[in-house]
C-alpha cells in the first residue's frame, strides 16, 4: 500500500529506522499512545496507524489522553476525531491540573511533577489495557534540547531514551518520532488535518522556561548554521566516552591495564597522598 504522501515515507521511514535501532515493536504488540492533542502526539498517531496498516507485523494501537482538568480543554474534539479515523482511544479525567496548582508556589515550574503524575496515569492505564508498550511523541528537538537543558543546568550529559524500562520493570517506553524533527511533525499533523489542542495548562507557551530558552538558542544557530541541529542529533549517537571525564566510562583499572601497570598500582597512592 502506497504512503498518502512523500511527508508519510519520509516520516514513515525515520520511524522505522527507530523502531529497528531501538528494537520498538515487536510482533503482538499493543501500542498505546500518549495522545495530548499537541501537533507531536497527533503526528505519532497518525504515522503509527500508516506504519501498521503496511507493516510485515501485527501490531495494534490504542490512543490515550490524560486530561489534567483545566475547565477549556477541549477532550471531546480528541475523542470525536479518534472515532471519525476509526482509532481505539481512552480518555482519562484527571486532577492533575489542581494537585499541582496546591503543591506548588507560584514560581516554582510545574512541568517535572506534571510528568511524573502524568507518567503515572498511563503506567496504570497502559496495564488496564493491555498495552505492551507506550509510544510518546517526543521529537529530534526534544532530545537536543533535552541535551542542552542537561548540559547547562543539571551538570550531566544526557538526552532522553528511546527506549526506556519502567523502574518496576512493568512498562516499556518508547519514543518513535527520534529521527523526526519538530517542523515535520507540524507539517505531517497540518497535511493529515488533526486538530491541534493546547494543553490550557497556565505555564504552556511560557517563553521564559528553560525550554524555550533552549529553543530560541537552537533556532538562532540553525539560522546562522543550516545543519547544527543534525549534528547535535548525530552527536547522541556518535558518543567518544574516553573524551569525557566520566570515571565510570573510563575507570581507573582499564586505564591502568592499557598502560601495562597492575590494578591497585602503589605508585598512584603515593601521589594521592602528596596532593592532599
Ligand atoms: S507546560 Fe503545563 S502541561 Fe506541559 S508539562 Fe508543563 S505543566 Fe505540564
Amino acid at each position: 500500500m502506497a504512503y498518502e504522501s512523500a511527508l508519510e515515507k519520509r516520516l514513515a521511514r525515520k520511524a522505522t529506522k527507530a523502531i529497528v535501532d531501538f528494537d520498538m515493536i515487536e510482533d503482538g504488540d499493543r501500542v498505546m499512545v500518549g495522545l495530548s492533542g499537541g501537533k507531536d502526539s497527533w503526528a505519532l498517531m497518525q504515522l503509527l496507524d500508516a506504519l501498521r496498516r503496511r507493516a510485515p507485523i501485527e501490531f495494534s494501537v490504542v490512543a490515550v489522553n490524560v486530561d489534567s482538568g483545566y475547565v477549556d480543554y477541549k477532550h471531546e474534539t480528541i475523542a470525536r476525531t479518534c472515532e471519525a479515523r476509526g482509532w481505539e482511544y481512552r480518555i482519562e479525567h484527571t486532577t492533575i491540573g489542581a494537585i499541582i496548582d496546591d503543591k506548588l508556589d507560584e514560581t516554582a515550574t510545574p512541568c517535572s511533577l506534571c510528568a511524573r503524575l502524568r507518567r503515572g496515569v498511563l503506567y496504570r492505564i497502559a496495564s488496564e489495557l493491555g498495552a505492551t508498550k507506550i509510544a510518546l511523541g517526543h521529537h529530534a528537538d526534544d532530545f537536543i534540547e533535552t541535551l542542552l537543558l542537561n548540559l547547562f543546568f543539571s551538570g550531566s550529559l544526557k538526552a532522553m531514551p528511546a527506549r526506556l524500562l519502567s523502574d518496576d520493570r512493568q512498562h516499556v517506553v518508547i519514543r518513535p518520532l527520534v529521527y523526526v524533527s519538530e517542523e515535520e511533525a507540524r507539517e505531517y499533523t497540518e497535511q493529515a488535518g488533526l486538530p491541534v489542542i493546547g494543553c490550557c495548562c497556565p505555564v504552556c507557551g511560557d517563553l521564559s522556561l528553560q525550554r524555550q530558552r533552549m529553543k530560541r538558542m537552537l533556532l538562532d544557530l540553525e539560522r546562522e548554521h543550516p545543519g547544527v541541529k543534525q549534528s547535535m542529533l548525530k552527536a547522541l549517537s556518535n558518543v567518544a566516552g574516553r573524551h569525557l571525564l566520566d570515571r565510570r566510562l573510563n575507570p581507573i583499572d582499564g586505564l591502568r591495564a592499557e598502560a601495562g601497570r597492575p590494578v591497585g598500582d602503589p605508585a598512584h597512592a603515593s601521589i594521592e597522598s602528596v596532593s592532599s
